[in-house]
Order: C-alpha cells, then structure tokens, then sequence
C-alpha cells in the first residue's frame, strides 16, 4: 500500500504495524498451543506400490485451536518457522511420532508397518545438537533407530552444508535413515545427493501430476527413478491420486508411493496396517 497518493506513508506504517501484531499475536498463540497441547498429529499412509500394502507413516501435524478447529500445517508452520516455534512443535511431534509407532508395534507385531517418517525443518538443525535430541527422543520412547525415517528438504542440505552433513552422519551411524522431501521442486541434483548421506527420495506431486498426460514428464520421472535407483537410492512417489498414475510409477520400477488415492492422512486409530490379521492395503 506504499506510496498510492495521499496518506500512503501513513497507511504503510499502519500496514506495517498490523502486520507485526499479527506477528507477535501469532507468536504468543503458537506459545500457549505448545504449553496447552493443542497440537495433534495425522498419519497418511506410505504403500508398496505393486500390492498396496502399508509399509511406512508419514506424522503430519495439526493444531486443535480452541476457537478456529482443526487447522493445517498451511495456518501455521510458516509462521512458526518465522517466530522459531517450530524448534519446540517439531521436538515435539518426534517425540510424539515416535511414541505412537512404538505402541503400534508393541500391540501389533505382526504389522507390516516398519517406519514412521517426521519432516524436520532446518531451524531444528540449527543451534542445539538435533542428533543428540534424536537420541534422546529414541532413548525415551523405547522406538528403535530403524523405524525413523526424517524428511529434510534440498534446501536445507545445500544451505550449512558441513554442519547439516556432519549431523546427517551422526544420525545414519545411529541407524537413523534421512529422506530428502518434495525432491524436484529445489536446485540440488541427483549426483550431489548421491555424496550425501541420504536413503530416500521423496518425489515432489509436481512431478506426478503430469505423468498420463505428459510423454516428457513421464520420461522425466522414469529417467529419475532409474537413475535413483542406481544410486541406491530408495523413491516414493509423492501425491498419487489416481488409479492410472500408481499403475505407471509401478511399471517404471517405482517402489513407494503415498497419496489420496491410497488414503489422506488419518488420525491413529484408522491405519489399517493395525488391524489384528494384516490385511493388504486397502
Ligand atoms: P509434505 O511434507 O510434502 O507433506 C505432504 C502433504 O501433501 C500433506 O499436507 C498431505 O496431506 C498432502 N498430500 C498427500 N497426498 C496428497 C494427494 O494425493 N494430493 C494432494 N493434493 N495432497 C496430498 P499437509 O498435511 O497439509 O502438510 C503440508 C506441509 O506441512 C507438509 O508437506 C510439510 O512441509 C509441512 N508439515 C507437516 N507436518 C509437519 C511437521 O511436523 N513439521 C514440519 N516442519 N513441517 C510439517
Ligand atoms: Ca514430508
Ligand atoms: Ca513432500
Ligand atoms: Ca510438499
């Protein structure tokens, strides 16, 4: 609103102290959420692409806002990046994802269920020893190194690099596997991953939209997951939803996939992976 004729300054500066209130309110909000346990966490499920059997979780937080109902990630994550309340959210959801998958693997040991993925954001590397808090969350959760599968992005890795690398390889040595999430929609290559400590690649829905529609996008997709593969690096695809398109990703050799033509994100009592005979998904 700068500057359009008459009053303009004024109106900027009261724009601008709008949007610092909004800031500090949202700040304060996000605060009393973390104090009051407002938040709560989603699970969607991760499938083997052939049968369509659960094989992993991806924790998908919420917040319960007393006045406002269920909110998205979307309301809120940005600004809890921006105010830094997204370091105590997301020591928050490990802890809880990791809770919650060793209950489900304690009462069910014959799920095929083997890993819960949390997204972490790169606030949480920096500043304190996010190994050690990995640690620590596995120590006090009982959950085993093997079932936690952390989701960072391109950017992150390519920012702070010898500090992110040097936690990446703490973690790995713990048994921890990292994944790069949303995978296409950054700057990093394929060959510059492959010198990171990384296992998964999360392909970006971006890339999957297109595939039955699109000849360049489906050899763009094959090309990466041939080439994923060669380098030892497992991929979901991410997003799927539609019939057509699992079929697709299944015949280039794709093994993962997650989207709503599986299922949405469910809250923990609906991941069929749990019913007491495993039934194949869904
Ligand atoms: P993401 O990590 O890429 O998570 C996948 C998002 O895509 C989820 O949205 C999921 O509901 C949605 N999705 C899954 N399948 C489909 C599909 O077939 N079609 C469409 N249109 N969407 C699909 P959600 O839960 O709203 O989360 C949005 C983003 O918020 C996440 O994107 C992630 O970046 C962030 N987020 C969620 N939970 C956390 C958290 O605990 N910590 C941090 N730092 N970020 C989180
Ligand atoms: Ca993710
Ligand atoms: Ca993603
Ligand atoms: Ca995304």
């Amino acid at each position: 609103a700068k500057g359009n004729g008459k009053g303009g300054w004024q109106r900027y500066q009261s724009d601008l102290h709008t949007a610092m209130m909004q800031r500090l309110e949202m700040r304060t909000a996000l605060h009393e959420a973390i104090e009051e346990e407002q938040f709560v966490l989603q699970f969607q499920p991760i499938v083997e692409l052939v049968d369509q059997r659960i094989t992993g979780v991806e924790a998908l937080v919420r917040w319960q806002h007393p006045a406002k109902g269920l909110l998205g990630p979307f309301h809120f994550v940005e600004a809890a990046e921006e105010s830094g309340a997204i370091v105590e959210i997301g020591a928050w959801v490990l802890v809880e994802a990791l809770r919650q998958f060793t209950q489900w693997k304690t009462e069910n040991p014959e799920t095929t269920l083997r890993y819960v993925s949390v997204n972490v954001s790169a606030r949480q590397f920096r500043g304190t020893d996010f190994a050690a808090q990995v640690r620590a969350a596995l120590t006090e959760t009982g959950a085993r190194a093997e079932w936690l599968l952390l989701e960072i992005t391109e950017s992150l890795v390519l920012k702070d690099a010898d500090k992110v690398l040097d936690e990446l390889k703490a973690l790995r040595a713990m048994g921890v596997r990292i994944a790069i999430d949303d995978f296409g929609t950054g700057y990093s290559s394929l060959s510059y991953l492959r010198q990171m400590p990384v296992d998964v690649l999360k392909l970006d829905k971006s890339f999957i939209d297109d595939i039955l529609h699109s000849r360049q996008q489906h050899a763009l997709v094959d090309a990466i997951v041939t080439l994923s593969h060669n380098l030892d690096l497992a991929v979901v695809a991410e997003g799927i939803e539609e019939a057509g398109q699992r079929a697709a990703l299944d015949a280039m050799g794709c093994q993962y996939g997650q989207g709503y033509h599986f299922a949405r994100p469910l809250w923990p009592g609906d991941i069929p992976a749990l019913a007491v005979q495993p039934e194949p998904y869904p």
